[in-house]
């Protein structure tokens, strides 16, 4: 098989995206996502340099994929970033980037991102209240990125919103969530909270699931289900809101799967692929990454090899007995 026929996995389905983590540092604090561990970062002389990820972009562009994200940690916070963002563009024109940000630090990102075009800037909004924003978060940073979120829309830039969905939180904060939808074209997006890595702080208690969001919305809201077709292949199942400038999304991440259609490959920044979300599995391909001497061939069929066995994570989490769905936190994964 050649290193550039397209990338199947083991359960027949295609795979076209890749999310790329540049970073495992991050520029706040939010509770779901780091849990009580707070585990070290990645020692600098570990994480991929820029020109390695670019390698590794173009190896699996080549067997078929056809949108990078960059996820972190915090992506903005790595040194550089907008001009790996200008390089990934310059070097594959006719790739979708996107990027998930918690948009704090966009304001001085807004020339590159008009310059390299994101199919969407996804940005992580847990709350339009300042208090609970600052319990969620750590940090004070609500109206800087509102200011930002409203400066990329200005700019034309796709916007999503993703709340992780927390009981007393986001259910007594959804009215706030409903008018931003309303008044802006954006998507808002409830994410479900998921229990990742050993030290989380997820409890039943604090579970709040989709479909009671889908409930509280559809109560206060003239809801339809979307019909065009990016929005029926992504995780969110999205609706449209009547004479409403936006749309709603809920991703059922835990209560309702979406593996068969899961369609995504991630790199962390040391270089590890991982295959599901759920899959503590990694393949350390920084090392290739870095050496000259192994051919793009070569990672590609290691790309290859990890993808036949590619998980189906709803399988998994079905014969686990621990609360966490994956031993690494989101900081260092990528969402
Ligand atoms: N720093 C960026 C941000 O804030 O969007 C990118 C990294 S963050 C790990 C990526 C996404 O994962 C965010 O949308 C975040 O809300 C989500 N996330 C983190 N921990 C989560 C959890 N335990 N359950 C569900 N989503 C989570």
């Amino acid at each position: 098989m050649s290193n550039n026929s397209p990338l199947i996995d083991g359960e027949n389905r295609a795979v076209r995206y890749l999310r790329l983590s540049v970073t495992d540092r991050c520029n706040l604090d939010c509770v779901y996502c780091r849990g009580v561990d707070r585990p070290d970062f990645i020692p600098c002389d570990r994480v991929l340099r820029y020109e390695h990820m670019l390698r590794f972009a173009g190896i699996v562009k080549n067997m078929g994929v056809t949108k990078i994200r960059l996820t972190g940690g915090e992506p903005l916070v790595r040194k550089d970033c907008a001009a790996f963002m200008r390089r990934l563009r310059s070097e594959f024109p006719d790739l979708d980037l996107a990027l998930t940000t918690n948009g704090v630090l966009l304001e001085s990102y807004l020339d590159t991102l008009k310059e390299i075009r994101p199919v969407s800037v996804n940005v992580s909004l847990d709350s339009f209240n300042e208090a609970d924003y600052l319990k969620l978060t750590g940090h004070n940073s609500l109206s800087i990125v509102q200011a930002n979120i409203s400066a990329l829309l200005e700019a034309g830039i796709k916007v999503k919103i993703n709340a992780v969905a927390i009981k007393g939180v986001t259910d007594a904060g959804i009215d706030a969530f409903l008018k931003f939808a309303s008044e802006y074209p954006v998507d808002v997006r409830f994410i479900e909270f998921m229990p990742m890595g050993r030290g989380t702080i997820w409890k039943k208690a604090s579970f709040l699931p989709a479909s009671r969001l889908l409930e509280l919305a559809s109560g206060r809201l003239d809801l339809t289900p979307a019909r065009d077709p990016e929005s029926t292949s992504g995780p969110a199942r999205m609706y449209d809101i009547k004479d409403g400038a936006g749309r709603l999304g809920f991703i059922s991440a835990l209560t309702s799967h979406f593996c068969a259609s899961c369609n995504r490959l991630r790199l962390t920044s040391e270089g590890n692929l991982r295959t599901c979300l759920f899959d503590d599995r990694e393949y350390r391909l920084g090392g290739a990454l870095r050496d000259p001497r192994v051919s793009d061939a070569k990672i590609a069929a290691i790309v290859r090899a990890a993808c036949r066995t590619k998980a189906v994570g709803a399988r998994l989490l079905s014969g686990r007995r621990r609360r966490a769905v994956a031993d690494g936190g989101m900081v260092g994964i990528g969402g």
